[in-house]
């Protein structure tokens, strides 16, 4: 066998155990949340417009509230602008509830009242965007498709390129597009556990490498680990029962 061969090998393994790790974690350890429950692409594109900059604990308080007045894509549509105005009142950048707003009105015109199923479509659409089209042909239509927003780049830079450092983006998303499985329904649940470790674990500032399901395959995190396996700190750390454990850093 080639050494070249046996390098994709050897990534193949990772990449898979990588994935198998996430999954469990995931298993285990999501929030539950209303969009994640639902496959219907109008509710899940609600989600996604009011998740843009805008935190989970805020969007749970006014996701129902917005799905109670317009409950259907029709609805949304045929709304004055005035209206949805009103119900997006409180949660700020309103330009995507006008941009939501347009994307209802154009889908009822153009598409017969149904969002289309491929990133490609979708991106067509008013204030849709790489990350939003992804999301939603995965989350909705179950299509085995990327979905990278900044907490899934984070990640990933992390774990394969071992990179604390923006930049890079159109080879995250190819790394993205590589691990996705096949199966949409295996790609969901892969979509929507990248972006909770990156959410909950793989933080912005300190990541918490310590209880991370996905350290032993993480470039950064095994460097992280073995610095702080030096420090007093570790030491407490791995006193401590597990689900005592903070990060020690
Ligand atoms: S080990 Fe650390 S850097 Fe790597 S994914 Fe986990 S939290 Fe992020």
């Amino acid at each position: 066998m080639g050494a070249l061969s046996w390098k994709v090998m050897v990534a193949k393994s990772i990449a898979q155990r990588f994935i198998r790790k996430l999954l469990a974690w995931y298993a285990r350890a999501a929030r539950d949340l209303p969009w994640r429950k639902t496959r219907d692409p109008y509710r899940v594109a609600v989600s996604e417009f009011m998740l843009q900059q805008t935190q989970v604990a805020r969007v749970l308080e006014f996701y129902p509230r917005f799905l109670k007045r317009f409950p259907t894509l029709e609805k949304l549509a045929r709304a004055r602008p005035k209206a949805v105005r009103e119900a997006w009142d409180g949660l700020g950048y309103y330009a995507r509830a006008s941009n939501l707003h347009a994307l209802a009105r154009q889908v009822a015109r153009r598409h017969d009242g149904t969002l289309p199923a491929t990133p490609q479509e979708l991106e067509k659409l008013p204030g849709v965007g790489p990350y939003t089209a992804g999301a939603i042909a995965s989350f909705s239509f179950e299509k085995a498709v990327p979905a990278v927003d900044t907490n899934v780049a984070r990640v990933i830079r992390r774990v394969f390129l071992g990179q604390r450092v923006t930049g890079n983006v159109q080879r995250v998303w190819r790394l993205a597009s590589m691990l996705v499985p096949k199966d949409g329904k295996r790609a969901w649940r892969f979509n929507q556990a990248l972006m909770e470790l990156g959410a909950l674990i793989c933080v912005a500032r300190k990541p918490r490498c310590g209880e991370c399901p996905v350290q032993p395959h993480c470039k950064t995190g095994r460097r992280l680990v073995k610095t702080l396996r030096r420090s007093a700190s570790w030491r407490l750390f791995e006193r401590r029962p597990r689900n005592q454990r903070n990060n020690p850093q």
